[in-house]
């Protein structure tokens, strides 16, 4: 169902992977694309441009490009291997992929995202879970949608993993008509805890072609939320995501318990409606920066501090691209324009005039 928005690579990976397969978008962590092949095929799945294609899968020269690109770029400390599903690989090519990052410094984890483990439960051995635990430390989220996925063929699949030391996540999308519902949603995350699977995103539906049937408005994902915080167990919350159209990342989306604030009263609701009130403190020290030893080195990847950078004063504001030669209107250099220190804030930033490119 053809709709506005839809796009072959709506999350624009390609254009953010610097090799083939491996998208680069955060600073410090990639996600390292390693076959097509898949155990489900989900009619909504955001890489059905590759997904199933086996002409489109990744060679061993694929996979040491993107091994040379993670040598060279110490910044990346996280390595997430999808595709397809990487246990659809053979436990031989995983093992080796794992082994070569794991001979990588700066990668301090690696996480796995399949769907193995609901579709092909059988697939989950003694020794699939001896070979990964070799590689610790190693994270895995499963995929599933409606608690009707939830077997005893999984169930006793997490249990072996969770046992292996993997510690296990969910991700699930909203899909309409399947599970935008805050009593199946309940019931989901209720069933993952009980396999000891920690709810970690629900995603609101790509704007991938042909799935344009199983999209539901943003706020049924914000209505659900709404029946869990507060209803059931915190970690058994997910976080409610849109993968920015275009590249730009997952972006959390909550109900609004800010009500109101002053200068020094903030309002704030609960879930049942209980409107209070958290006084602030009046004379607020924050700790002395100097004895802060930084953590993140951002030299290695400058210009993705984003918002949090615009707290930390390292820039007055974003602007969109264009910006300043748009507001100069094409007027002429004249005698009020020649000084650009003008505009330089004081203390924020490096002191220097920032590019008029905007
Ligand atoms: S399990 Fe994931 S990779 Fe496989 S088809 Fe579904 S969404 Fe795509």
């Amino acid at each position: 169902m053809p709709f506005t928005g839809e796009m072959e690579d709506s999350l624009a990976e390609d254009a953010h992977s610097p090799v083939p397969g491996l998208v680069h978008r955060y600073p410090d962590r990639v996600l390292m694309l390693v076959t097509t092949q898949c155990a489900s095929y989900c009619r909504y799945c955001t890489r059905s441009r590759i997904v199933g294609d086996p002409s489109q899968t990744f060679s061993s020269k694929d996979f040491e490009a993107q091994l040379d690109y993670l040598r060279r770029t110490p910044q990346v400390r996280d390595v997430l291997l999808s595709g397809g599903d990487p246990l659809t690989l053979a436990p031989r090519v995983l093992e080796r992929l794992l082994t070569a990052l794991r001979e990588i410094p700066h990668i301090e984890i690696i996480r796995i995202g399949s769907r193995v483990p609901v579709f092909m439960p059988q697939r989950v051995t003694d020794d699939l879970c001896e070979m990964l635990q070799r590689f610790h430390p190693l994270w895995l989220n499963i995929h599933v949608n409606h608690p009707n996925e939830i077997t005893a063929e999984l169930a006793q699949a997490c249990d072996k993993l969770t046992r292996a030391g993997i510690p296990l996540g969910n991700q699930s999308v909203l899909l309409a008509g399947v599970n935008d519902d805050p009593h199946i949603q309940r019931k989901l995350v209720h069933d993952l805890v009980r396999i000891r699977v920690r709810p970690y995103y629900l995603y609101q539906c790509d704007l991938v072609h042909g799935a344009g049937h199983f999209r539901t408005p943003i706020g049924k994902g914000i209505e659900i939320i709404e029946s869990l915080r507060g209803h059931t167990s915190g970690f058994a919350v997910p976080t409610y995501v849109v993968d920015a159209p275009g590249g730009g990342g997952k972006i959390p989306l909550n109900p609004n318990y800010l009500i109101s604030y002053s200068d020094h009263k903030v309002v704030l609701r609960n879930y049942e409606g209980y409107i209070t009130t958290y006084e602030e403190p009046l004379e607020y020290q924050p700790i002395d920066p100097s004895l802060v030893k930084p953590y993140v080195d951002e030299t290695l990847e400058p210009g993705q501090s984003g918002v949090f950078g615009l707290l930390e004063g390292e820039e007055l504001a974003i602007k969109p691209e264009g910006f300043d030669r748009l507001h100069e209107r094409g007027g002429l250099a004249h005698r009020l324009r020649e000084n650009a220190e003008k505009w330089i804030p004081r203390g924020i930033g490096d002191g220097k005039p920032k590019d008029k490119g905007g």
